[in-house]
């Protein structure tokens, strides 16, 4: 569901556009503010200079998985659009858990989608551009990621007789290379405002 009207706009030259210009939803807002618990809807929009640039509907079906509803206009269409996506957790060395967005289009665990080209996505699939600073940060924190990786098993999977707290710290900071790059690659983007709707 959801996936079908998302191909619209592949096969052009591809192009970077920077992250402040686009729409974005941050799986760690939500879960901060308890909205990711159990089924419920809620709507976010957002504003650019006091302009209303975008709003959408969510509904959280259970803790694991949620739709994006909102309409896109393309070439003056009008057309509803449902992104459906999962939600994993990772475990945090002293308890509690982090979530992730898996990216609709390549799984990707991300903390922010990236409205554009027809669907939400991570900022791999939508080819957000960074700025030349945070290319640094970027090669910094993918190459300390791939050492912890290459501690893994596949998809971060504990490997046999590694102690729980060790795996939950390597977690930890994987965590944290992707939140590092989240924040060099969008910095100024408009703000969010997420409102609780009816249930
Ligand atoms: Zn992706």
């Amino acid at each position: 569901m959801g996936t079908g009207g998302m191909r619209y706009g592949a096969g052009r030259p591809s192009y970077r556009v920077k992250a402040e210009q686009l729409l974005r939803v941050d799986v760690r807002d939500w879960a901060r503010l308890g909205y990711l618990n159990g089924a419920r809807n809620f709507s976010c929009s957002w504003t650019r200079g006091g302009e209303h640039t975008g709003s959408i509907g969510v509904h959280v079906h259970s803790p694991d998985v949620l739709s994006l509803r909102y309409t896109l206009t393309q070439n003056e269409v009008k057309r509803d659009v449902v992104d459906r996506v999962s939600i994993v957790r990772t475990a945090c060395p002293f308890g509690g858990a982090r979530p992730w967005f898996n990216c609709t289009k390549c799984a990707r665990r991300v903390a922010v989608l990236y409205l554009h080209r027809g669907g939400f996505a991570c900022r791999h699939c939508q080819r957000v551009a960074y700025s030349s600073q945070s290319e640094e940060v970027m090669d910094r924190t993918w190459r300390k990621q791939r050492k912890i990786e290459a501690r893994l098993g596949l998809n971060w999977q504990r490997p046999k007789g590694m102690r729980q707290l060790t795996y939950a710290r390597l977690i930890d900071k994987l965590a944290d290379c992707e939140m590092r790059r989240d924040r060099a690659c969008s910095v100024a983007v408009a703000r969010l405002y997420a409102m609780l709707g009816q249930r």
